[in-house]
């Protein structure tokens, strides 16, 4: 599936849209003329430390540059529209205010409450299922947005697969802006014209769906992951190939020729925009999606995900290759936007004894009814998932709402799979913490999700290793928690003629923006963050404090 990169690029060369080929190469010049910033769904840490030895692409060439194993997705919310909000902005997102996928806001008018992190819920119709995608939640410019004010002529890009990804990276400053909308890749930018490598790979990717899928073919490290397990409900995983149908336009969207597809189209854009060809250096997010449906679906820890993996690897290669043939002048830097936890009879298979289900009684409701129950109280009390930010009621009279905050508290508390239970008046007085995200306490995670108009009244922390789906359907396994399984991921940076360089210090995603400006030479002073420019990394120089 990785000849998808060289079927778009075929496509768009003998398109009347395409233009003329790049110049040869730049002369090398100390910052690069392109910043490549790849943010990878569900890329923890453990996965690639455990399959780093099997990388013979893209990802292996970037483990020769600069590799932080041990970065930080810091905060307790280990979501995507926060992660990948923490990756160009150096804030946590009690900065950007991104805290979670989505939050509840009972002064609007929609009945089920619920905001997506991503939209912009006063324009009319917009709804949380069908919503209008814009970055106006986001409190904090992005790099890009500094880079553009410094250097008008300066192009800033996202591509990804999930408009959240593709927004929270570029936030208000993209030039261009491409996403997946449901059978092809589209813009929330409007007036836009739709250059060539949009329509090329648009057209490409249909005649990608309409084909079917034979199983793909394990190498024998990947064989190896096989093994069947059945989970409640009844579905079975370990043993995928993404086998797929002609024409299931969603199946191709959650299988890895669809990460390819995302790379294709980066690419194209890269060769039509000119991306990289003068001074003014040029920066291009690509949000790398389906490899999230791949842990959702079948856990991280099977055959699926080794699979993935390698045909990621693969397409990220066939890109960096073209970039090289194309003499374009490019860094990189990658990272994951949260982790995962595995199945539970996966992780007892592998001796992890605390591997269990949620409890269905800590479903909010459950909890509302109980405290309903006990406070002789009527109606809907609690709004949330089985963790992280719970809502209580806001109708509610004052008094009566301290008091269902306070009986849920000792609800939460009381239950034994709920590790610890905060209210939102005892996370407003912890400080944002500053040390290694190592050492953090549970308290200073939820800090660093908190935000007072946006976060919900109780946010739970669920005992370590406890998946938080009640009920297993198409999907298996989640992330979300304040545990390292799902905080730890890889942090790389690369330019050609780096030295590998292995570094085991824990850093975090919101270092990653003011080590990146340091590269290009923006100045962060105006932009409020919270992370700090990474030292010794060769070829950046960072500013002095
Ligand atoms: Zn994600």
């Amino acid at each position: 599936m990785h000849r998808l990169i060289a079927i778009v690029l075929a496509a768009l060369a003998t398109s009347s849209a395409a233009s003329p080929p790049l110049p040869g190469p730049p002369p090398p010049a100390p910052p690069p003329r392109l910043l490549i910033v790849i943010g990878i769904d569900h890329l923890a840490a453990d996965l690639f430390d455990e399959y780093r030895p099997h990388f013979t692409g893209g990802l292996a060439r970037l483990a020769r540059g600069t590799v932080f194993r041990n970065g930080y997705q810091a905060h307790a919310t280990t979501e995507t529209c926060p992660g990948y909000a923490t990756m160009l902005t150096g804030a946590h997102p009690a900065r950007t205010g991104i805290v979670s996928n989505r939050w509840f806001d009972f002064t609007v008018a929609r009945s089920d409450k619920a905001i997506y992190c991503l939209e912009d819920e006063r324009v009319a119709g917009s709804s949380y299922r069908n919503y209008t995608p814009s970055p106006v939640h986001l409190r904090v410019p992005t790099l890009g947005e500094l880079l553009k004010m410094r250097s008008p002529q300066s192009l800033s890009v996202s591509v990804a697969g999930k408009d959240r990804a593709a927004i929270a990276m570029g936030g208000r400053g993209n030039d261009q802006r491409w996403f997946w909308k449901g059978r092809q890749f589209a813009s929330d930018l409007t007036g836009a014209r739709v250059p060539g490598a949009v329509s090329a790979t648009n057209s490409v990717v249909a005649a990608q769906i309409a084909s079917h899928q034979l199983p793909l073919d394990p190498p024998i490290h990947c064989a190896a992951k096989s093994r069947i397990f059945q989970v409640p409900g009844g579905k079975t995983v370990g043993n995928g190939r993404f086998a797929r149908a002609g024409g299931d336009a969603s199946a191709f969207r959650s299988s890895p020729a669809f990460d390819g597809a995302t790379l294709a189209l980066a690419a194209a854009l890269v060769a039509e925009l000119r991306l990289g060809s003068d001074t003014s250096p040029d920066i291009l997010s690509i949000g790398i999606s389906a490899l999230d449906d791949t842990g959702h679906a079948f856990g991280p820890g099977g055959q699926e995900m080794c699979l993935h993996l390698m045909s990621l690897d693969r397409d990220l290669g066939d890109f960096f290759n073209y970039l090289d043939q194309q003499g374009v002048d490019y860094g990189v830097a990658l990272t994951g936007d949260h982790g995962g936890l595995d199945i539970p009879e996966r992780l007892r298979a592998n001796g992890v004894a605390q591997g269990a289900w949620v409890d269905a009684s800590l479903d909010s409701e459950a909890v509302g009814k109980a405290v309903a129950a006990k406070l002789r109280l009527e109606g809907r009390l609690l709004w949330g998932d089985p963790m992280g930010d719970i809502y209580v009621d806001h109708a509610l009279a004052p008094a009566v709402r301290q008091r269902v905050i306070a009986e849920a508290l000792a609800v939460y508390r009381a239950h034994p799979q709920v590790e610890a239970a905060f209210s939102a008046a005892e996370l407003r007085r912890v400080a944002l913490a500053t040390t290694t995200p190592d050492r953090w306490t549970l308290a200073q995670r939820a800090r660093a999700s908190f935000d007072p108009a946006r976060s919900g009244d109780i946010y739970v922390v669920l005992k370590q290793y406890v998946q938080p789906i009640a009920k297993p359907t198409s999907a298996v396994s989640t992330h979300g928690s304040a545990w390292d399984y799902d905080r730890r991921v890889p942090i790389l940076f690369w330019r050609p003629a780096m030295r590998p360089t292995h570094r085991n210090e824990p850093i975090s995603t919101v270092d990653i923006m003011p080590t990146l400006a340091a590269m290009l030479g923006v100045p962060v002073d105006a932009a409020p963050i919270d992370g700090k420019c990474l030292k010794r990394i060769e070829g950046i120089a960072c500013p002095p404090r």
